[in-house]
């Protein structure tokens, strides 16, 4: 119940904003976690727009150009700016949003407090996933129209301050589908494998690329059935759900990640959909 009234209020939150419904753009939510969509007005070619240090997506609508801006967890409320590539900056106002707590009781306490030689694989996982999130491939036109990858249930929402056996660690910064082992894992749209691992924490995991800084990240996997380098279709399998990393039973963790800030899943998906992953009787 408390996941339906989460959804629901940052769902009114992109209504309000009048920016588009998921399909050809994903909802607008200028708050922490969330996707600003600003406008850039008319212009004969495509605008450049940056966000701090990195490119953002540009995309065509009716009255112009939008930069749509990932705003990572950490954005403070205020405002922002975007840096054009005519040297002009714009201003844009990101509001607050409060996520919850949940907290995780973990049996497997190296899970917890790692050991000093999971440290070291820790550390080079890092580098990699960071490069992976990196990734801006300005020759892929990124598809805004995503696929479930899972059919499930919603079993934990993006944003919560996560607390395992009483010790705060990072916040979810996915959202998480329950279902059975072997569920096949697809695409939520064209792209291109970038990474794929078995991760400490994340344990089995994709990375798929699907142009202009957007990335999504697919993790505790039982198989994984692509390889680095592939080229994938929307609604192409590319794993199966497991139970691999630190997980307390079988899901996907599924990320998405824009120039490089990790942002709500939910806001590519559809309302038909989120209320189908939580209705209480689905499994
Ligand atoms: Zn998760």
């Amino acid at each position: 119940m408390k996941i339906r009234k989460q959804l629901i209020a940052l769902l009114m939150l992109g209504t309000l904003a009048g920016t588009g419904t998921a399909g050809e753009m994903p909802r607008a939510a200028a708050v922490p976690g969330g996707i600003a969509i600003v406008d850039l007005g008319q212009a004969g070619v495509r605008p450049e727009a940056r966000y701090g240090d990195r490119q953002v997506m540009v995309k065509p609508v009716e009255s112009g150009w939008v930069a749509l801006v990932g705003l990572p967890l950490s954005a403070r409320p205020g405002e922002h700016k975007l840096q054009l590539g005519s040297g002009e900056a714009l201003g844009f106002q990101v509001s607050d949003k409060r996520y919850e707590e949940q907290h995780i009781t973990l049996k497997n306490k190296r899970q917890v407090n790692p050991y000093a030689n999971d440290l070291k694989r820790i550390r080079s996982e890092q580098a990699r996933s960071a490069k992976a999130f990196s990734s801006w491939d300005a020759a892929r036109a990124a598809e805004l129209d995503f696929l479930l990858p899972v059919k499930g249930r919603l079993s934990g929402t993006f944003g919560k301050k996560r607390f395992f056996n009483g010790q705060p660690r990072r916040p979810h910064s996915g959202l998480d589908i329950a279902a059975p082992t072997g569920t096949p894992v697809v695409a939520p749209a064209a792209g291109k494998v970038i990474e794929t691992g078995n991760y400490f924490f994340n344990g089995n995991t994709v990375f798929i690329d699907h142009g202009e800084g957007l990335i999504t990240m697919f993790c505790h996997l039982d198989s994984i059935d692509v390889e680095v380098g592939q080229s994938v279709a929307r609604g192409d399998m590319v794993a199966t759900v497991g139970a691999t990393g630190r997980v307390t039973g079988p899901h996907l963790h599924w990320t998405v990640s824009m120039n490089n800030s990790r942002v709500d899943p939910a806001l590519f998906l559809s309302l038909e959909t989120i209320a189908m992953l939580d209705a209480p009787n689905h499994e």
